[in-house]
């Protein structure tokens, strides 16, 4: 069966995060056992996931039936119910999943989920919401926070580096940020070649410590 391969990933809660997780990794080529409680929820996406079904993720012989402990890579995409996320959770970890993410929806539940020992704690509308803040107030198309307070920006360049190459815009001696890759026109995107001209209305992706992509942004 080829959802019980290694590589499959199963994800419990098919919410709205869950979801576009389980989708995401379809798109990427990756087989998903998706679990959620809710008979309609599991209707809509079937044919979407490698397999799909109705049950509940709190029942140890459920989660047996299905061969969740033969996953490497199991996510919990419980958020609304506390209680449900962290029963589930408990199991997993009984069952000794190598790699267990799961939603936390506020800072308790994330703490609960980390004392239990899940290997990775997820809070998809706090890291949105702190992403979004960012947009909002610089002059950046993106934003990926790479932790470490280190971040990946998609921005404009602005008089201050426009019309020079980019080996001579020198950003990271001036600004503290490299340029990864360019864009111009609307195209494709290319790496930094450093004899590629930036002009004005050209996009950049930039790496560097928050604060400095942050104000290279806004230059
Ligand atoms: P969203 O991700 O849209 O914010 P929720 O976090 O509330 O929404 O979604 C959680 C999903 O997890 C729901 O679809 C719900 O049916 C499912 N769920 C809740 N408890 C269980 C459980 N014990 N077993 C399986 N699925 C569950």
């Amino acid at each position: 069966d080829r959802v019980t391969d290694t590589d499959a990933v199963a994800v419990i809660g098919l919410g709205r995060f869950g979801q576009s997780l389980a989708l995401e990794l379809m798109a990427s080529g990756v087989d998903v056992l998706g679990i959620d409680g809710q008979q309609d929820v599991v209707q809509r996406l079937d044919g979407r996931l490698t397999h799909v079904v109705a049950a509940d993720a709190t029942r140890a012989e459920v989660l047996r039936q299905l061969s969740v402990p033969e996953f490497d890579r199991v996510v919990v995409a419980i958020g609304g119910d506390v209680a449900a996320s962290i029963l589930t959770v408990s199991l997993l970890l009984s069952f000794d999943i190598p790699q267990i993410w799961a939603e936390a929806v506020s800072e308790p539940h994330g703490t609960v989920l980390q004392q239990l020992g899940v290997h990775h704690v997820i809070y998809p509308e706090k890291d949105m919401g702190r992403r979004v803040a960012h947009l909002v107030q610089g002059s950046m198309q993106d934003y990926i926070p790479v932790g470490g307070d280190f971040a990946v920006v998609e921005t404009s360049p602005r008089r201050a580096v426009a019309g020079s190459a980019i080996s001579e815009a020198q950003t990271r001696r001036r600004f503290g940020v490299e340029i990864v890759a360019i864009r111009k026109n609307g195209g494709g995107w290319m790496f930094a070649d450093p004899d590629l001209y930036i002009e004005e209305g050209d996009e950049l992706l930039i790496a560097g410590p928050t604060r400095k992509a942050e104000a290279f942004s806004r230059l």
